[in-house]
């Protein structure tokens, strides 16, 4: 890395220590040139990517929408809110994973249905429903038949 305070190429790590407890690591360097020190530091860029709708629109990733959908989905169902809760922290870890600046809301409605099938058949066809908005009722039968073949 390049020192800051006389552009110099090639600067010397003298020390390396984890900060934060333990999730950044704090790095001094030094100048062979001018002799100055400096820090650096070092942390994973763990960010959720921007979701890209149908029509073109990119706005950021909204957990409160998700959780309104995962609900209205699981409306009356027996789905402890624990599950849920751990269904969203998955979505987020898996979009986070992609290390993508953004991502198409088929990729998100696509990991919701995933998590929706381990959790309820219910609501996880209910979401299918709407979100792959079945033009007739023979696709939408064809969506329970393979939930059975998957059981
Ligand atoms: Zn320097």
């Amino acid at each position: 890395m390049r020192c800051p305070f006389c552009s110099t190429e090639d600067t010397k790590v003298v020390d390396s220590r984890l900060a934060a407890d333990g999730y950044q690591i704090r790095r001094r360097r030094e100048c062979p040139e001018c002799k100055e020190r400096f820090t650096t530091f070092e942390s994973a860029e763990l960010l959720i990517p921007y979701i890209v709708k149908n029509n073109g629109n990119r706005e950021p990733f909204d957990e409160r929408k998700l959780r309104t959908s995962l609900s209205r989905a699981l409306e009356k169902r027996s789905v402890h809110t624990e599950e849920v809760e751990k269904a969203i922290h998955r979505i987020i870890l898996q979009l986070q994973a992609t290390g993508e600046r953004e991502v198409s809301s088929k990729f998100v409605g696509d990991l919701v249905l995933n998590e929706l099938k381990q959790l309820d058949k219910v609501a996880y066809i209910r979401f299918a429903s709407v979100y792959l908005s079945f033009d007739d009722i023979e696709e939408f039968s064809k969506e329970i038949e393979k939930l059975k073949l998957d059981q």
